[in-house]
């Protein structure tokens, strides 16, 4: 079997385009425009590149963009400050703190100062308790990412069984939660794990989210399963420079997987596109309107 590549750049754009639709709606038919506030402390690399991603995307869709850079020693209040006031700022419907933050900055404490209504990462300890008990919530963008993928993929996952690698809170955690919110069979496997090649042979559904590069190979893959590789490793090429591969073996993988997502274009892209629909879903609900259809859990 050669498995259908789950094209995660197309289901990027689609997000995108539905979301700029239903900005345009809200203006027209309400004078709001959604906004999503993004706050950068210091001057990570990795991280300013993200910001400046994820301000274009926000624009691209007709949202307002609010980038707040701060320098890398601003204080616990000073930051703690910010996210009061945009907490209270009603054109502020998305507030994302980029993370890792500065190591004299506790995290747990500046995500859990956000407005849970306006927590577009979906990290702010109300959230993870309205997964977790199957309430509404605002869900995290990569295993959001996923389960839309996989929804669009298989229609209902009733009854799949699905193992998901990695236990981290941004992905794992989340992805496990929603799965099971989708009724199938859950199995979190994780560094500690025994027997993993069998544990992940019984899936119809593998989640890969654990940053070894290509660790999963092929002959773990039962055949027909769906493979959503959520890594992203950057590695040395044999003949100099790198390339950006996934947690699992692609090219053994996807002779046996009845769909697969690449890395890249994969989930990576789609991660942006599912925090401009929290967004968006979060500006509804804070004017008591109508969710967009098909960009929730
Ligand atoms: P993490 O380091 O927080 O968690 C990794 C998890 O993998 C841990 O729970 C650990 O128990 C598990 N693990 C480690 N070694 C293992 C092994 N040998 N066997 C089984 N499990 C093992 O990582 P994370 O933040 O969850 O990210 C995982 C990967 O996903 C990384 O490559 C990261 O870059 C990528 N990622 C991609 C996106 C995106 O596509 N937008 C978003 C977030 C993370």
């Amino acid at each position: 079997m050669t498995a259908q590549i789950i094209d995660g750049k197309a289901f990027a754009a689609d997000v995108r385009a539905k979301v700029a639709t239903q900005v345009a709606r809200l203006k027209e038919e309400h004078g709001i425009t959604p906004g999503l506030a993004v706050v950068l402390v210091g001057e990570d690399p990795a991280s300013q590149v993200y910001v400046r991603s994820k301000g274009k995307q926000t624009v691209e869709v007709g949202m307002n963009s609010y980038e707040h850079r701060l320098d890398a020693d601003t204080s616990e209040a000073d930051l703690l400050a910010l996210i009061d006031q945009l907490n209270t700022d009603p054109a502020v419907h998305g507030i994302l703190v980029q993370l890792p933050l500065p190591g004299h900055l506790n995290e747990d404490l500046v995500i859990n100062a956000i407005d849970p209504a306006k927590d577009v990462d979906g990290f702010h300890i109300s959230n993870v308790g309205l997964l977790g008990t199957g309430q509404k919530s605002m869900v995290p963008c990569t295993p959001l990412s996923c389960l839309m993928m996989l929804r669009a993929h298989h229609g209902s996952l009733s009854g799949l069984d699905a193992v998901v690698i990695g236990r981290s809170n941004i992905v794992g955690k989340p992805m496990a939660q929603l799965l099971l919110g989708d009724s199938c069979t859950v199995t979190i496997a994780h560094s500690r794990t025994k027997n993993l090649p069998d544990v992940v042979r019984r899936a119809d559904i593998v989640v890969a989210a654990v940053g070894r590069p290509e660790m999963v190979p092929g002959d773990w893959i039962k055949e027909g399963a769906t493979v959503i590789d959520v890594g992203i490793n950057r590695i040395e090429k044999p003949e100099g420079g790198t390339r950006l591969v996934g947690d699992v073996d692609f090219a053994s993988a996807s002779l046996r997987a009845g769909a697969i997502t690449p890395v890249p274009g994969g989930v990576g892209p789609m991660t942006i596109a599912c925090l401009l629909a929290n967004t968006l879903t979060a500006c509804c609900r804070a004017n008591g309107l109508a969710e967009p259809e098909g960009l929730t859990a």
